[in-house]
């Protein structure tokens, strides 16, 4: 069992052409569609208020994904709206709604306890550390952060570190823990605070990872347009949690394939908008996309 947690957003999202309303969002939300993608048994962790629409509760159910962690509660929803420039590097946030989130301390059902895989997607370190210390013997554990939680709940993210084999950061957070031109330094460094492997995702520039000793970088699947690259960093996280999650051995080749398919399925997110639409992408699409970045990449 692989185990999501995260934010279950309402976002607003305002992009260079086009304002999108009320969309299906939330770092757990697209992580654990991703997730989904590449294995069977997919669990998510998270809550949402009476003001979440039905049509993206079914969204879910019809996923696939375990939803017995999924408190429902009744105050409003986590809702994120955020501004894009026309640099779609440049993202701010307008507002952010985050009581729901703020007083949620879950229990979780005891066939949750039992994942093997967890991944702890973008939320508050305190949210991530209660999921957590209740897993009895995860195998495997992924962090996504952002930030936020770098700059205001240092102490604690970092406290969960030596727990944590894979971190997942984009490069001007890595730069926030660690200041050095070198991303290949940075990373070194953040090695040192006890994680195992340590992911950087670039964004249009690609992934740099360590991974033991190896190191693996590869560049962003080329895209013509990019309409809105909301979530595209929890999908690269979803899919590199379910790949290893179907994954026998977890070697450095695994990990390079695993990084590849989350490279390819990451640019499907950039090309539309909201988890609801992104719950549609085909897999036959992602294989076939696959195909091209290889040709691309090997020689
Ligand atoms: P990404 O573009 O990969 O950074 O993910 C964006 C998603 O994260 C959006 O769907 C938001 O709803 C969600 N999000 C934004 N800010 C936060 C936050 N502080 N905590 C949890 N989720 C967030």
């Amino acid at each position: 069992l692989l185990l999501v947690v995260g934010s279950v957003a309402i976002d607003t999202i305002e992009l260079p052409d086009a304002l999108e309303r009320e969309r299906l969002g939330g770092s757990a939300t697209y992580a654990a569609l991703a997730a989904r993608l590449f294995h069977e048994d997919v669990a998510l962790v998270g809550i949402v208020g009476d003001d979440f629409p039905s049509e993206f509760l079914r969204t879910l159910q019809e996923s696939g994904i375990v939803l017995d962690g999924l408190t429902q509660s009744n105050i409003p929803s986590f809702r994120w709206h955020g501004r894009y420039q026309r640099n779609m590097n440049i993202r701010e946030t307008v507002s952010v709604t985050p009581e729901i989130l703020m007083g949620f301390q879950p229990e979780l059902p005891d066939g949750l306890r039992d994942a093997d895989v967890v991944l702890l997607a973008n939320c508050a370190p305190q949210l991530q550390k209660c999921v957590l210390r209740q897993i009895r013997n995860p195998k495997l554990v992924l962090l996504d952060t952002m930030d936020i939680w770098i700059k205001n709940e240092r102490e604690e993210l970092f406290s969960l570190l030596e727990n944590v084999d894979i971190l997942l950061i984009n490069d001007e957070e890595a730069r926030l823990i660690y200041k050095d031109w070198s991303l290949l330094n940075v990373i070194e460094r953040i090695v040192e605070l006890g994680v195992g492997s340590v992911v950087v995702k670039k964004g249009a520039e690609g992934v740099l990872a360590l991974f033991n000793d190896d190191c693996v970088s590869l560049p962003a699947f080329p895209l013509r347009s990019v309409y809105d690259p909301t979530g595209a960093g929890d999908v690269f996280a979803g899919v590199l949690a379910g790949c290893l999650a179907s994954a026998e051995t977890m070697d450095a080749e695994e990990m390079k394939k695993a990084l590849a398919l989350a490279t390819v399925t990451a640019s499907f997110c950039c090309e539309s908008c909201g988890a609801d639409r992104f719950a549609h992408i085909d897999l036959k699409d992602v294989n076939e996309r696959l195909e091209t970045f290889r040709r691309m990449v090997s020689f």
